[in-house]
């Protein structure tokens, strides 16, 4: 194999974050070897997707993994693989835990044993806070989570913590925003809205179901937060970064922005079905990134204005390209 220092392993190299960080990493030069759920997965990325060394199977067996990152030798793990959809935690919590904690601690585990110089990113989340009393939140914010989700990625956040002071690993929490692109799941608010305006354009549908709409978030743009990824490794410190926009915009203001683009008034088409309401909600997440900034020189560069008609124009040409899909 080739130079070790330009090696690097993606867990969840198949979602979105993990196609847009294995695109970066292939063109710095790395050798990327992707590990994904399921060979039949189908994975976001475009054509780089030959590439990418591919290792399905998963993270739920510590023998395995072992065996992995002894084969590879990887210099730069990237832990994004995760259960990401909070609503859907609420429905099967332990699955979650599981997901997200033991996969993470397996990681951890492995790296100790096997290759303790690595250096690890691991992507936790705003949700670790919950609903905090301070806002905009930073790296010294405390942790307290208010769904399953963000429990088991606090627990994960502070076993990297942990692994960092107990073995002093090079472990990297990066705590991310929500962020969003084309290629994001479309079970996820921006998506659907983008999807929804799109599908009502080309009248192939008359109303859009959606949840609570008052909810707010810090929404930024993948690729931006990729690179962040990238960066916080590069650093010759670990540490652990916020990663957000530090601005807060409502669903509602993703409605104004999709359908607006379409010459459309939401208000006509969308459907608040309590149902789609979760059991609980934060409402105060606003990421503070001036340590990524002044660290790193990282910021979230796009504007929201930018990605959501990015991500309507991509629903209207796959609709148009292919209308019964
Ligand atoms: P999350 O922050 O990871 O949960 O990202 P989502 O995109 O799933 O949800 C963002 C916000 O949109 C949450 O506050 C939801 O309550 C709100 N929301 C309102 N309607 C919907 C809906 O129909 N689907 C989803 N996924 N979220 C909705």
């Amino acid at each position: 194999m080739g130079d070790s220092s330009r090696r690097a392993i993606v867990t969840g190299a198949a979602g979105q974050d993990g196609s847009y960080l294995c695109e970066l990493l292939l063109e710095k030069g790395y050798e990327v070897h992707g590990i994904t759920r399921e060979t039949t997965e189908n994975p976001k990325a475009g054509g780089q997707q030959s590439a990418i060394v591919w290792h399905p199977g998963g993270l739920g067996d510590q023998g395995r993994l072992d065996d992995l990152l002894e084969q590879v030798a990887p210099r730069e793990i990237y832990h994004l693989a995760a259960a990401s959809h909070v609503a859907k935690s609420f429905d099967n919590p332990w699955a979650v835990t599981e997901a997200i904690g033991g996969n993470t601690v397996r990681l951890l585990e492995a790296m100790r044993s096997v290759c303790p110089d690595a250096r690890l990113f691991h992507a936790s989340s705003a949700e670790i806070f919950g609903n905090p009393d301070q806002s905009p939140q930073n790296e010294n914010t405390p942790l307290a989570p208010i769904s399953p989700y963000g429990a088991a990625k606090t627990f994960s956040t502070h076993m990297v913590r942990i692994y960092r002071q107990a073995y002093g690993l090079f472990g990297v929490n990066g705590i991310l925003y929500n962020h969003e692109s084309v290629r994001r799941g479309g079970d996820f608010v921006t998506r659907k809205i983008c999807r929804g305006a799109a599908t009502i354009s080309l009248g192939q549908q008359e109303n859009l179901h959606l949840g609570n709409i008052e909810a707010a978030r810090d929404w930024g743009y993948a690729p931006d937060y990729v690179r962040g990824m990238w960066t916080s490794l590069q650093h010759d410190k670990p540490m652990d970064y916020i990663m957000a926009t530090g601005r807060l915009h409502r669903v509602k203001d993703v409605l104004e922005a999709a359908f607006s683009l379409l010459n459309l008034d939401w208000r006509e088409h969308v459907v608040i079905d309590e149902d789609l309401f979760r059991p609980t909600e934060p409402t105060r997440l606003i990421g503070d990134a001036s340590r990524a900034r002044q660290t790193l020189g990282w910021q979230a560069e796009t504007r929201f204005e930018t990605f959501i008609q990015e991500m309507t124009e991509s629903e209207l040409e796959k609709l148009s390209d292919s209308p019964n899909q």
